[in-house]
Formats: C-alpha cells, sequence, structure tokens
C-alpha cells in the first residue's frame, strides 16, 4: 500500500465528515482512514453553530418524536436514528469529556457554551488517533477503477481508497453538485432553508424588537401553520414560528420566489369565540377605559395600539363604547392579521439547504450508495434537513455512525 493509498478516505472535514472518522477509529483502529478538507479549515460550521456555542442536539427521549423534526428525510431516518440516537450522541461525548446540558427548549449545548470543546474532542478521537488529515484539497472528480476509488484534488492531487464517504455538507447551487451527478447519483435541488421574512411595506418597523410568546403564523393558501415565539424585527418577522415555517415550506416558498401572504393570530392558543367573549367581558368589567391604552391578551401595548390603528379603533374610544362591529374587527386583527412577505433574510445563528442526493439511492441500514458499492453518503449532502434545534447536528452524527459501523463490519444494533 503506498502513501497514498487508504482504507477509508472521508470527503469534507465538517461534522458528519470528523464523526465518522472517530467512528471508524473507534470500531477499528488498524483501518488507513483520511479526510480531505477543501478548505484550510476544518468544523468551521461547528465553530459558529448555536451562536459559538453548538446546539449538538435536541433533548428528546423516542425516536418517533424525534423524527417529526425533519421535514426532509423523515422515513429514512427512522432506521438510522434506530441505531444512534439522541442518548448516544449525549453519552459518546460525555464519555469524551464533552459533559452536556439542556435548555428550557429542549436544545443541548456543552456545559462549556463553547463550540471549541466539540471540535477539540472530534480532533482528538480521530487526528489524535492516527486519521490523516488533508486540507486545502478540493475533490473535483471520483472514478472507480478496479475496486478502487481515485480521488482528484483541483490541484491534480490524486489518491486512491477501498471506501469512500462523502460528507460535504449542502450546497446552495446545483452545479456545485456536478462532480457527484458525475458519479451517476441524482438531487433533489438545493432550496435555502430556516430563513426570516421581509415584512418591508406594511410599516411594522417601529416595533421592532416587541414579541409574543406564541402566535400562529399561516401562508395563505396553504394548509402549512406553525405556532411559537414570534419577533417582529427591522426588516419583518423571526422567531420559531417563522423558522419553522420556512423550513416545512423551504420548497413551496422558493417556488413562489419568496412571494406570500401570511396570517398572523398573535394569541395562538385561543378560539375566536374565546377571543370575542374576553374582549366582552373586559368590556362589561372596565367600560370606562380606553382600548386603545389597555392591551389585552398579554399582547405588548405597542403592539397593540397598532392593531387597534388597524381595526380602526379611534384612540379617544373607551371599551364602553364599542359595539360588535368594532369587537369583530379587532378579533380580525388578533386573529389573522394579514401581511405581504416580499423576500427572506438568512437566520444569522443557523441555516442548513434543503436538497442533496436523493436518498432513494442510498441504503439507510449502511448510508451506502445503491448504485455504487463502497460508496457512502453522511450529513447535509443528503436530501435531509431539519428545523433549527440541534437537529441537522443530530442527523450528521447518526448517519456517520451508520456508515461507520457498515464499513468496519460492526453492527451494533441490527
Ligand atoms: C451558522 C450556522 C449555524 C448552525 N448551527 C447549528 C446548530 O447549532 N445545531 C445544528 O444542529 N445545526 C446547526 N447548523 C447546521 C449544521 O451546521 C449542519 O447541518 C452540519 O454542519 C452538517 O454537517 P456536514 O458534515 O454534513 O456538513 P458541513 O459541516 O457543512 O461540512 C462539510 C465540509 O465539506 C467540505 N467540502 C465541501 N465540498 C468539498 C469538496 N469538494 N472537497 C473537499 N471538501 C469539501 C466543506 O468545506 C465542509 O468543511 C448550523 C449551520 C450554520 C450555517
Amino acid at each position: 500500500m503506498n502513501q497514498s493509498t487508504f482504507d477509508v478516505a472521508i470527503i469534507g472535514g465538517g461534522a458528519s465528515g470528523f464523526f465518522s472518522a472517530c467512528k471508524i477509529k473507534e470500531y477499528n483502529p488498524n483501518l488507513k482512514v483520511c479526510i480531505l478538507e477543501k478548505s484550510n479549515k476544518v468544523l468551521s460550521k461547528v465553530k459558529i453553530s448555536g451562536g459559538g456555542r453548538c446546539n449538538l442536539t435536541h433533548a428528546i427521549n423516542y425516536n418517533s418524536e424525534l423524527v417529526k423534526h425533519y421535514p426532509n428525510g423523515k422515513n429514512f431516518l427512522k432506521k438510522v436514528f434506530q441505531k444512534f440516537t439522541v442518548k448516544d450522541t449525549i453519552q459518546w461525548f460525555e464519555e469524551r469529556g464533552v459533559k452536556t446540558k439542556v435548555e428550557e427548549d429542549g436544545r443541548m449545548f456543552p456545559v462549556s457554551d463553547n463550540s471549541q470543546s466539540v471540535i477539540d474532542t472530534l480532533i482528538k478521537n480521530s487526528v489524535g488517533l492516527g486519521v490523516d488529515l488533508r486540507t486545502s484539497f478540493d475533490v473535483k472528480h471520483i472514478n472507480k477503477d478496479n475496486g478502487l476509488f481515485h480521488v482528484t484534488s483541483r490541484k491534480e492531487d490524486v489518491l486512491m481508497t477501498s471506501k469512500l464517504i462523502i460528507a460535504t455538507g449542502g450546497y446552495p447551487k446545483p452545479n456545485q453538485f456536478d462532480w457527484l451527478v458525475d458519479l451517476g447519483h441524482s438531487i433533489n435541488l438545493p432550496v435555502p432553508s430556516l430563513f426570516t421574512f421581509n415584512i418591508p411595506v406594511e410599516g411594522l418597523k417601529h416595533l421592532m424588537g416587541l414579541s409574543v410568546p406564541n402566535a400562529k403564523v399561516q401562508i395563505v393558501g396553504e394548509k402549512l401553520n406553525y405556532s411559537g415565539p414570534l419577533l417582529i424585527t427591522h426588516w419583518g418577522l423571526s422567531g420559531p414560528a417563522v423558522l419553522k415555517l420556512s423550513a416545512w415550506g423551504a420548497r413551496m416558498l422558493n417556488a413562489r420566489d419568496y412571494q406570500f401572504e401570511i396570517l398572523v393570530n398573535w394569541i395562538g392558543e385561543l378560539s375566536e369565540q374565546e377571543i370575542i367573549e374576553q374582549i366582552k367581558s373586559y368590556k362589561e368589567k372596565h367600560p370606562k377605559r380606553s382600548v386603545t391604552s389597555n392591551s389585552l391578551f398579554e399582547i405588548p401595548q405597542r403592539l397593540w395600539g397598532e392593531l387597534m390603528i388597524r381595526a380602526q379603533i379611534d384612540e379617544k374610544l373607551n371599551y364602553a363604547d364599542i359595539g360588535d362591529k368594532s369587537i369583530n374587527r379587532m378579533l380580525e386583527v388578533i386573529f389573522r392579521l394579514p401581511l405581504k412577505v416580499l423576500g427572506k433574510t438568512t437566520f444569522k445563528e443557523e441555516f442548513v439547504t434543503s436538497g442533496g442526493i436523493h436518498l432513494n439511492e442510498v441504503d439507510n441500514k449502511s448510508m451506502q450508495s445503491k448504485l455504487i458499492e463502497n460508496l457512502y453518503f453522511t450529513g447535509e449532502v443528503l436530501d435531509i434537513d431539519g428545523i433549527t434545534g440541534g437537529f441537522n447536528f443530530q442527523a450528521a452524527w447518526s448517519t456517520a455512525t451508520v456508515a461507520a459501523e457498515h464499513i468496519t463490519g460492526i453492527n451494533n444494533r441490527d
């Protein structure tokens, strides 16, 4: 075996590439493994993930619940998570010195609140155990000859390997997949996921910074709606309700070129009837109070004032002055305020690409290509994406484990 022939080569020095290397070394320390990374840095997304804290997974005990957080890849991942689930992630990192903690919303971070502790552990358990790391190795072509893959970089460096893992992450542009399509694989076209909505013409800017804890946002003409905290920003709307919608509606919103209408219900949990009854009950108890100055349903006062303007409630009116017609107009702006979305902004904390290698071309029991023997795919290069909250890293760790188990012949849980 010469210097440039490996048992396993992994293309991509990100979360799933490094985890694959760690797992292969754990299962079979004797294998000759390399990671090929196009840039001169590795694990750069892990570094900036979760605002520099790395939201490495999400506290969910049951796989049936876990898979519900993936707009794409849910069925494929069912098998994958059977082999390496959230509990395994926590255990793996904790056994190697990365203690984790759960935040109120279920997101899990290292206790250090520093992504560097995750990076150090991944490097220690791969490169530290003999994995050959080659940076500035930008793979442009792969061909298979006599059972060996020949991997060629843009600088025309070539190396050979018996088994090959593609862990190159999501590409935003379709032509970036060309070298994988040349292998015979096909892709679901990439579109962005996890973005916020630009709402430039609705005059919400003066309310920026205000938020409500449980709004419901619906896309007009679609069944899609999501509830959760909603934040008014200087460009439009953000917060979990919007991010979830952007993930589940990624492809449909792309097809609409990010021009669509939404209906916002600012207090997601109440029915129309309950809202009307509560307004009427307040009116009876406090007839002399000004409508505009006395917000209901814990809607922030400035937002309430804006909603009352839109409901054409004169600021001089007291609750005693409003009749059924006014109450109905109030209901409309509280329960389904229409807003025009014109464009998107990529969320600075976390974004992913929806799309990638078609899942029907990959075996989810091994992550091996169904078209080319000994070729494997892990992580975001696949047509898998999760919502915000640690789900994308969980998919990276789990797909990497399944590939490593198959490559080394270890099958922990079949
Ligand atoms: C700002 C930001 C914050 C995020 N925060 C979180 C979070 O907190 N929690 C969470 O679960 N998810 C988060 N995500 C998503 C998460 O980072 C990704 O889903 C995850 O990194 C995917 O891992 P991967 O190994 O598949 O791909 P990547 O981490 O993208 O790694 C792929 C690697 O392959 C290299 N590569 C690509 N093409 C080639 C080539 N031809 N030759 C050689 N190398 C190549 C790339 O340079 C890269 O280093 C975040 C994403 C972003 C952008």
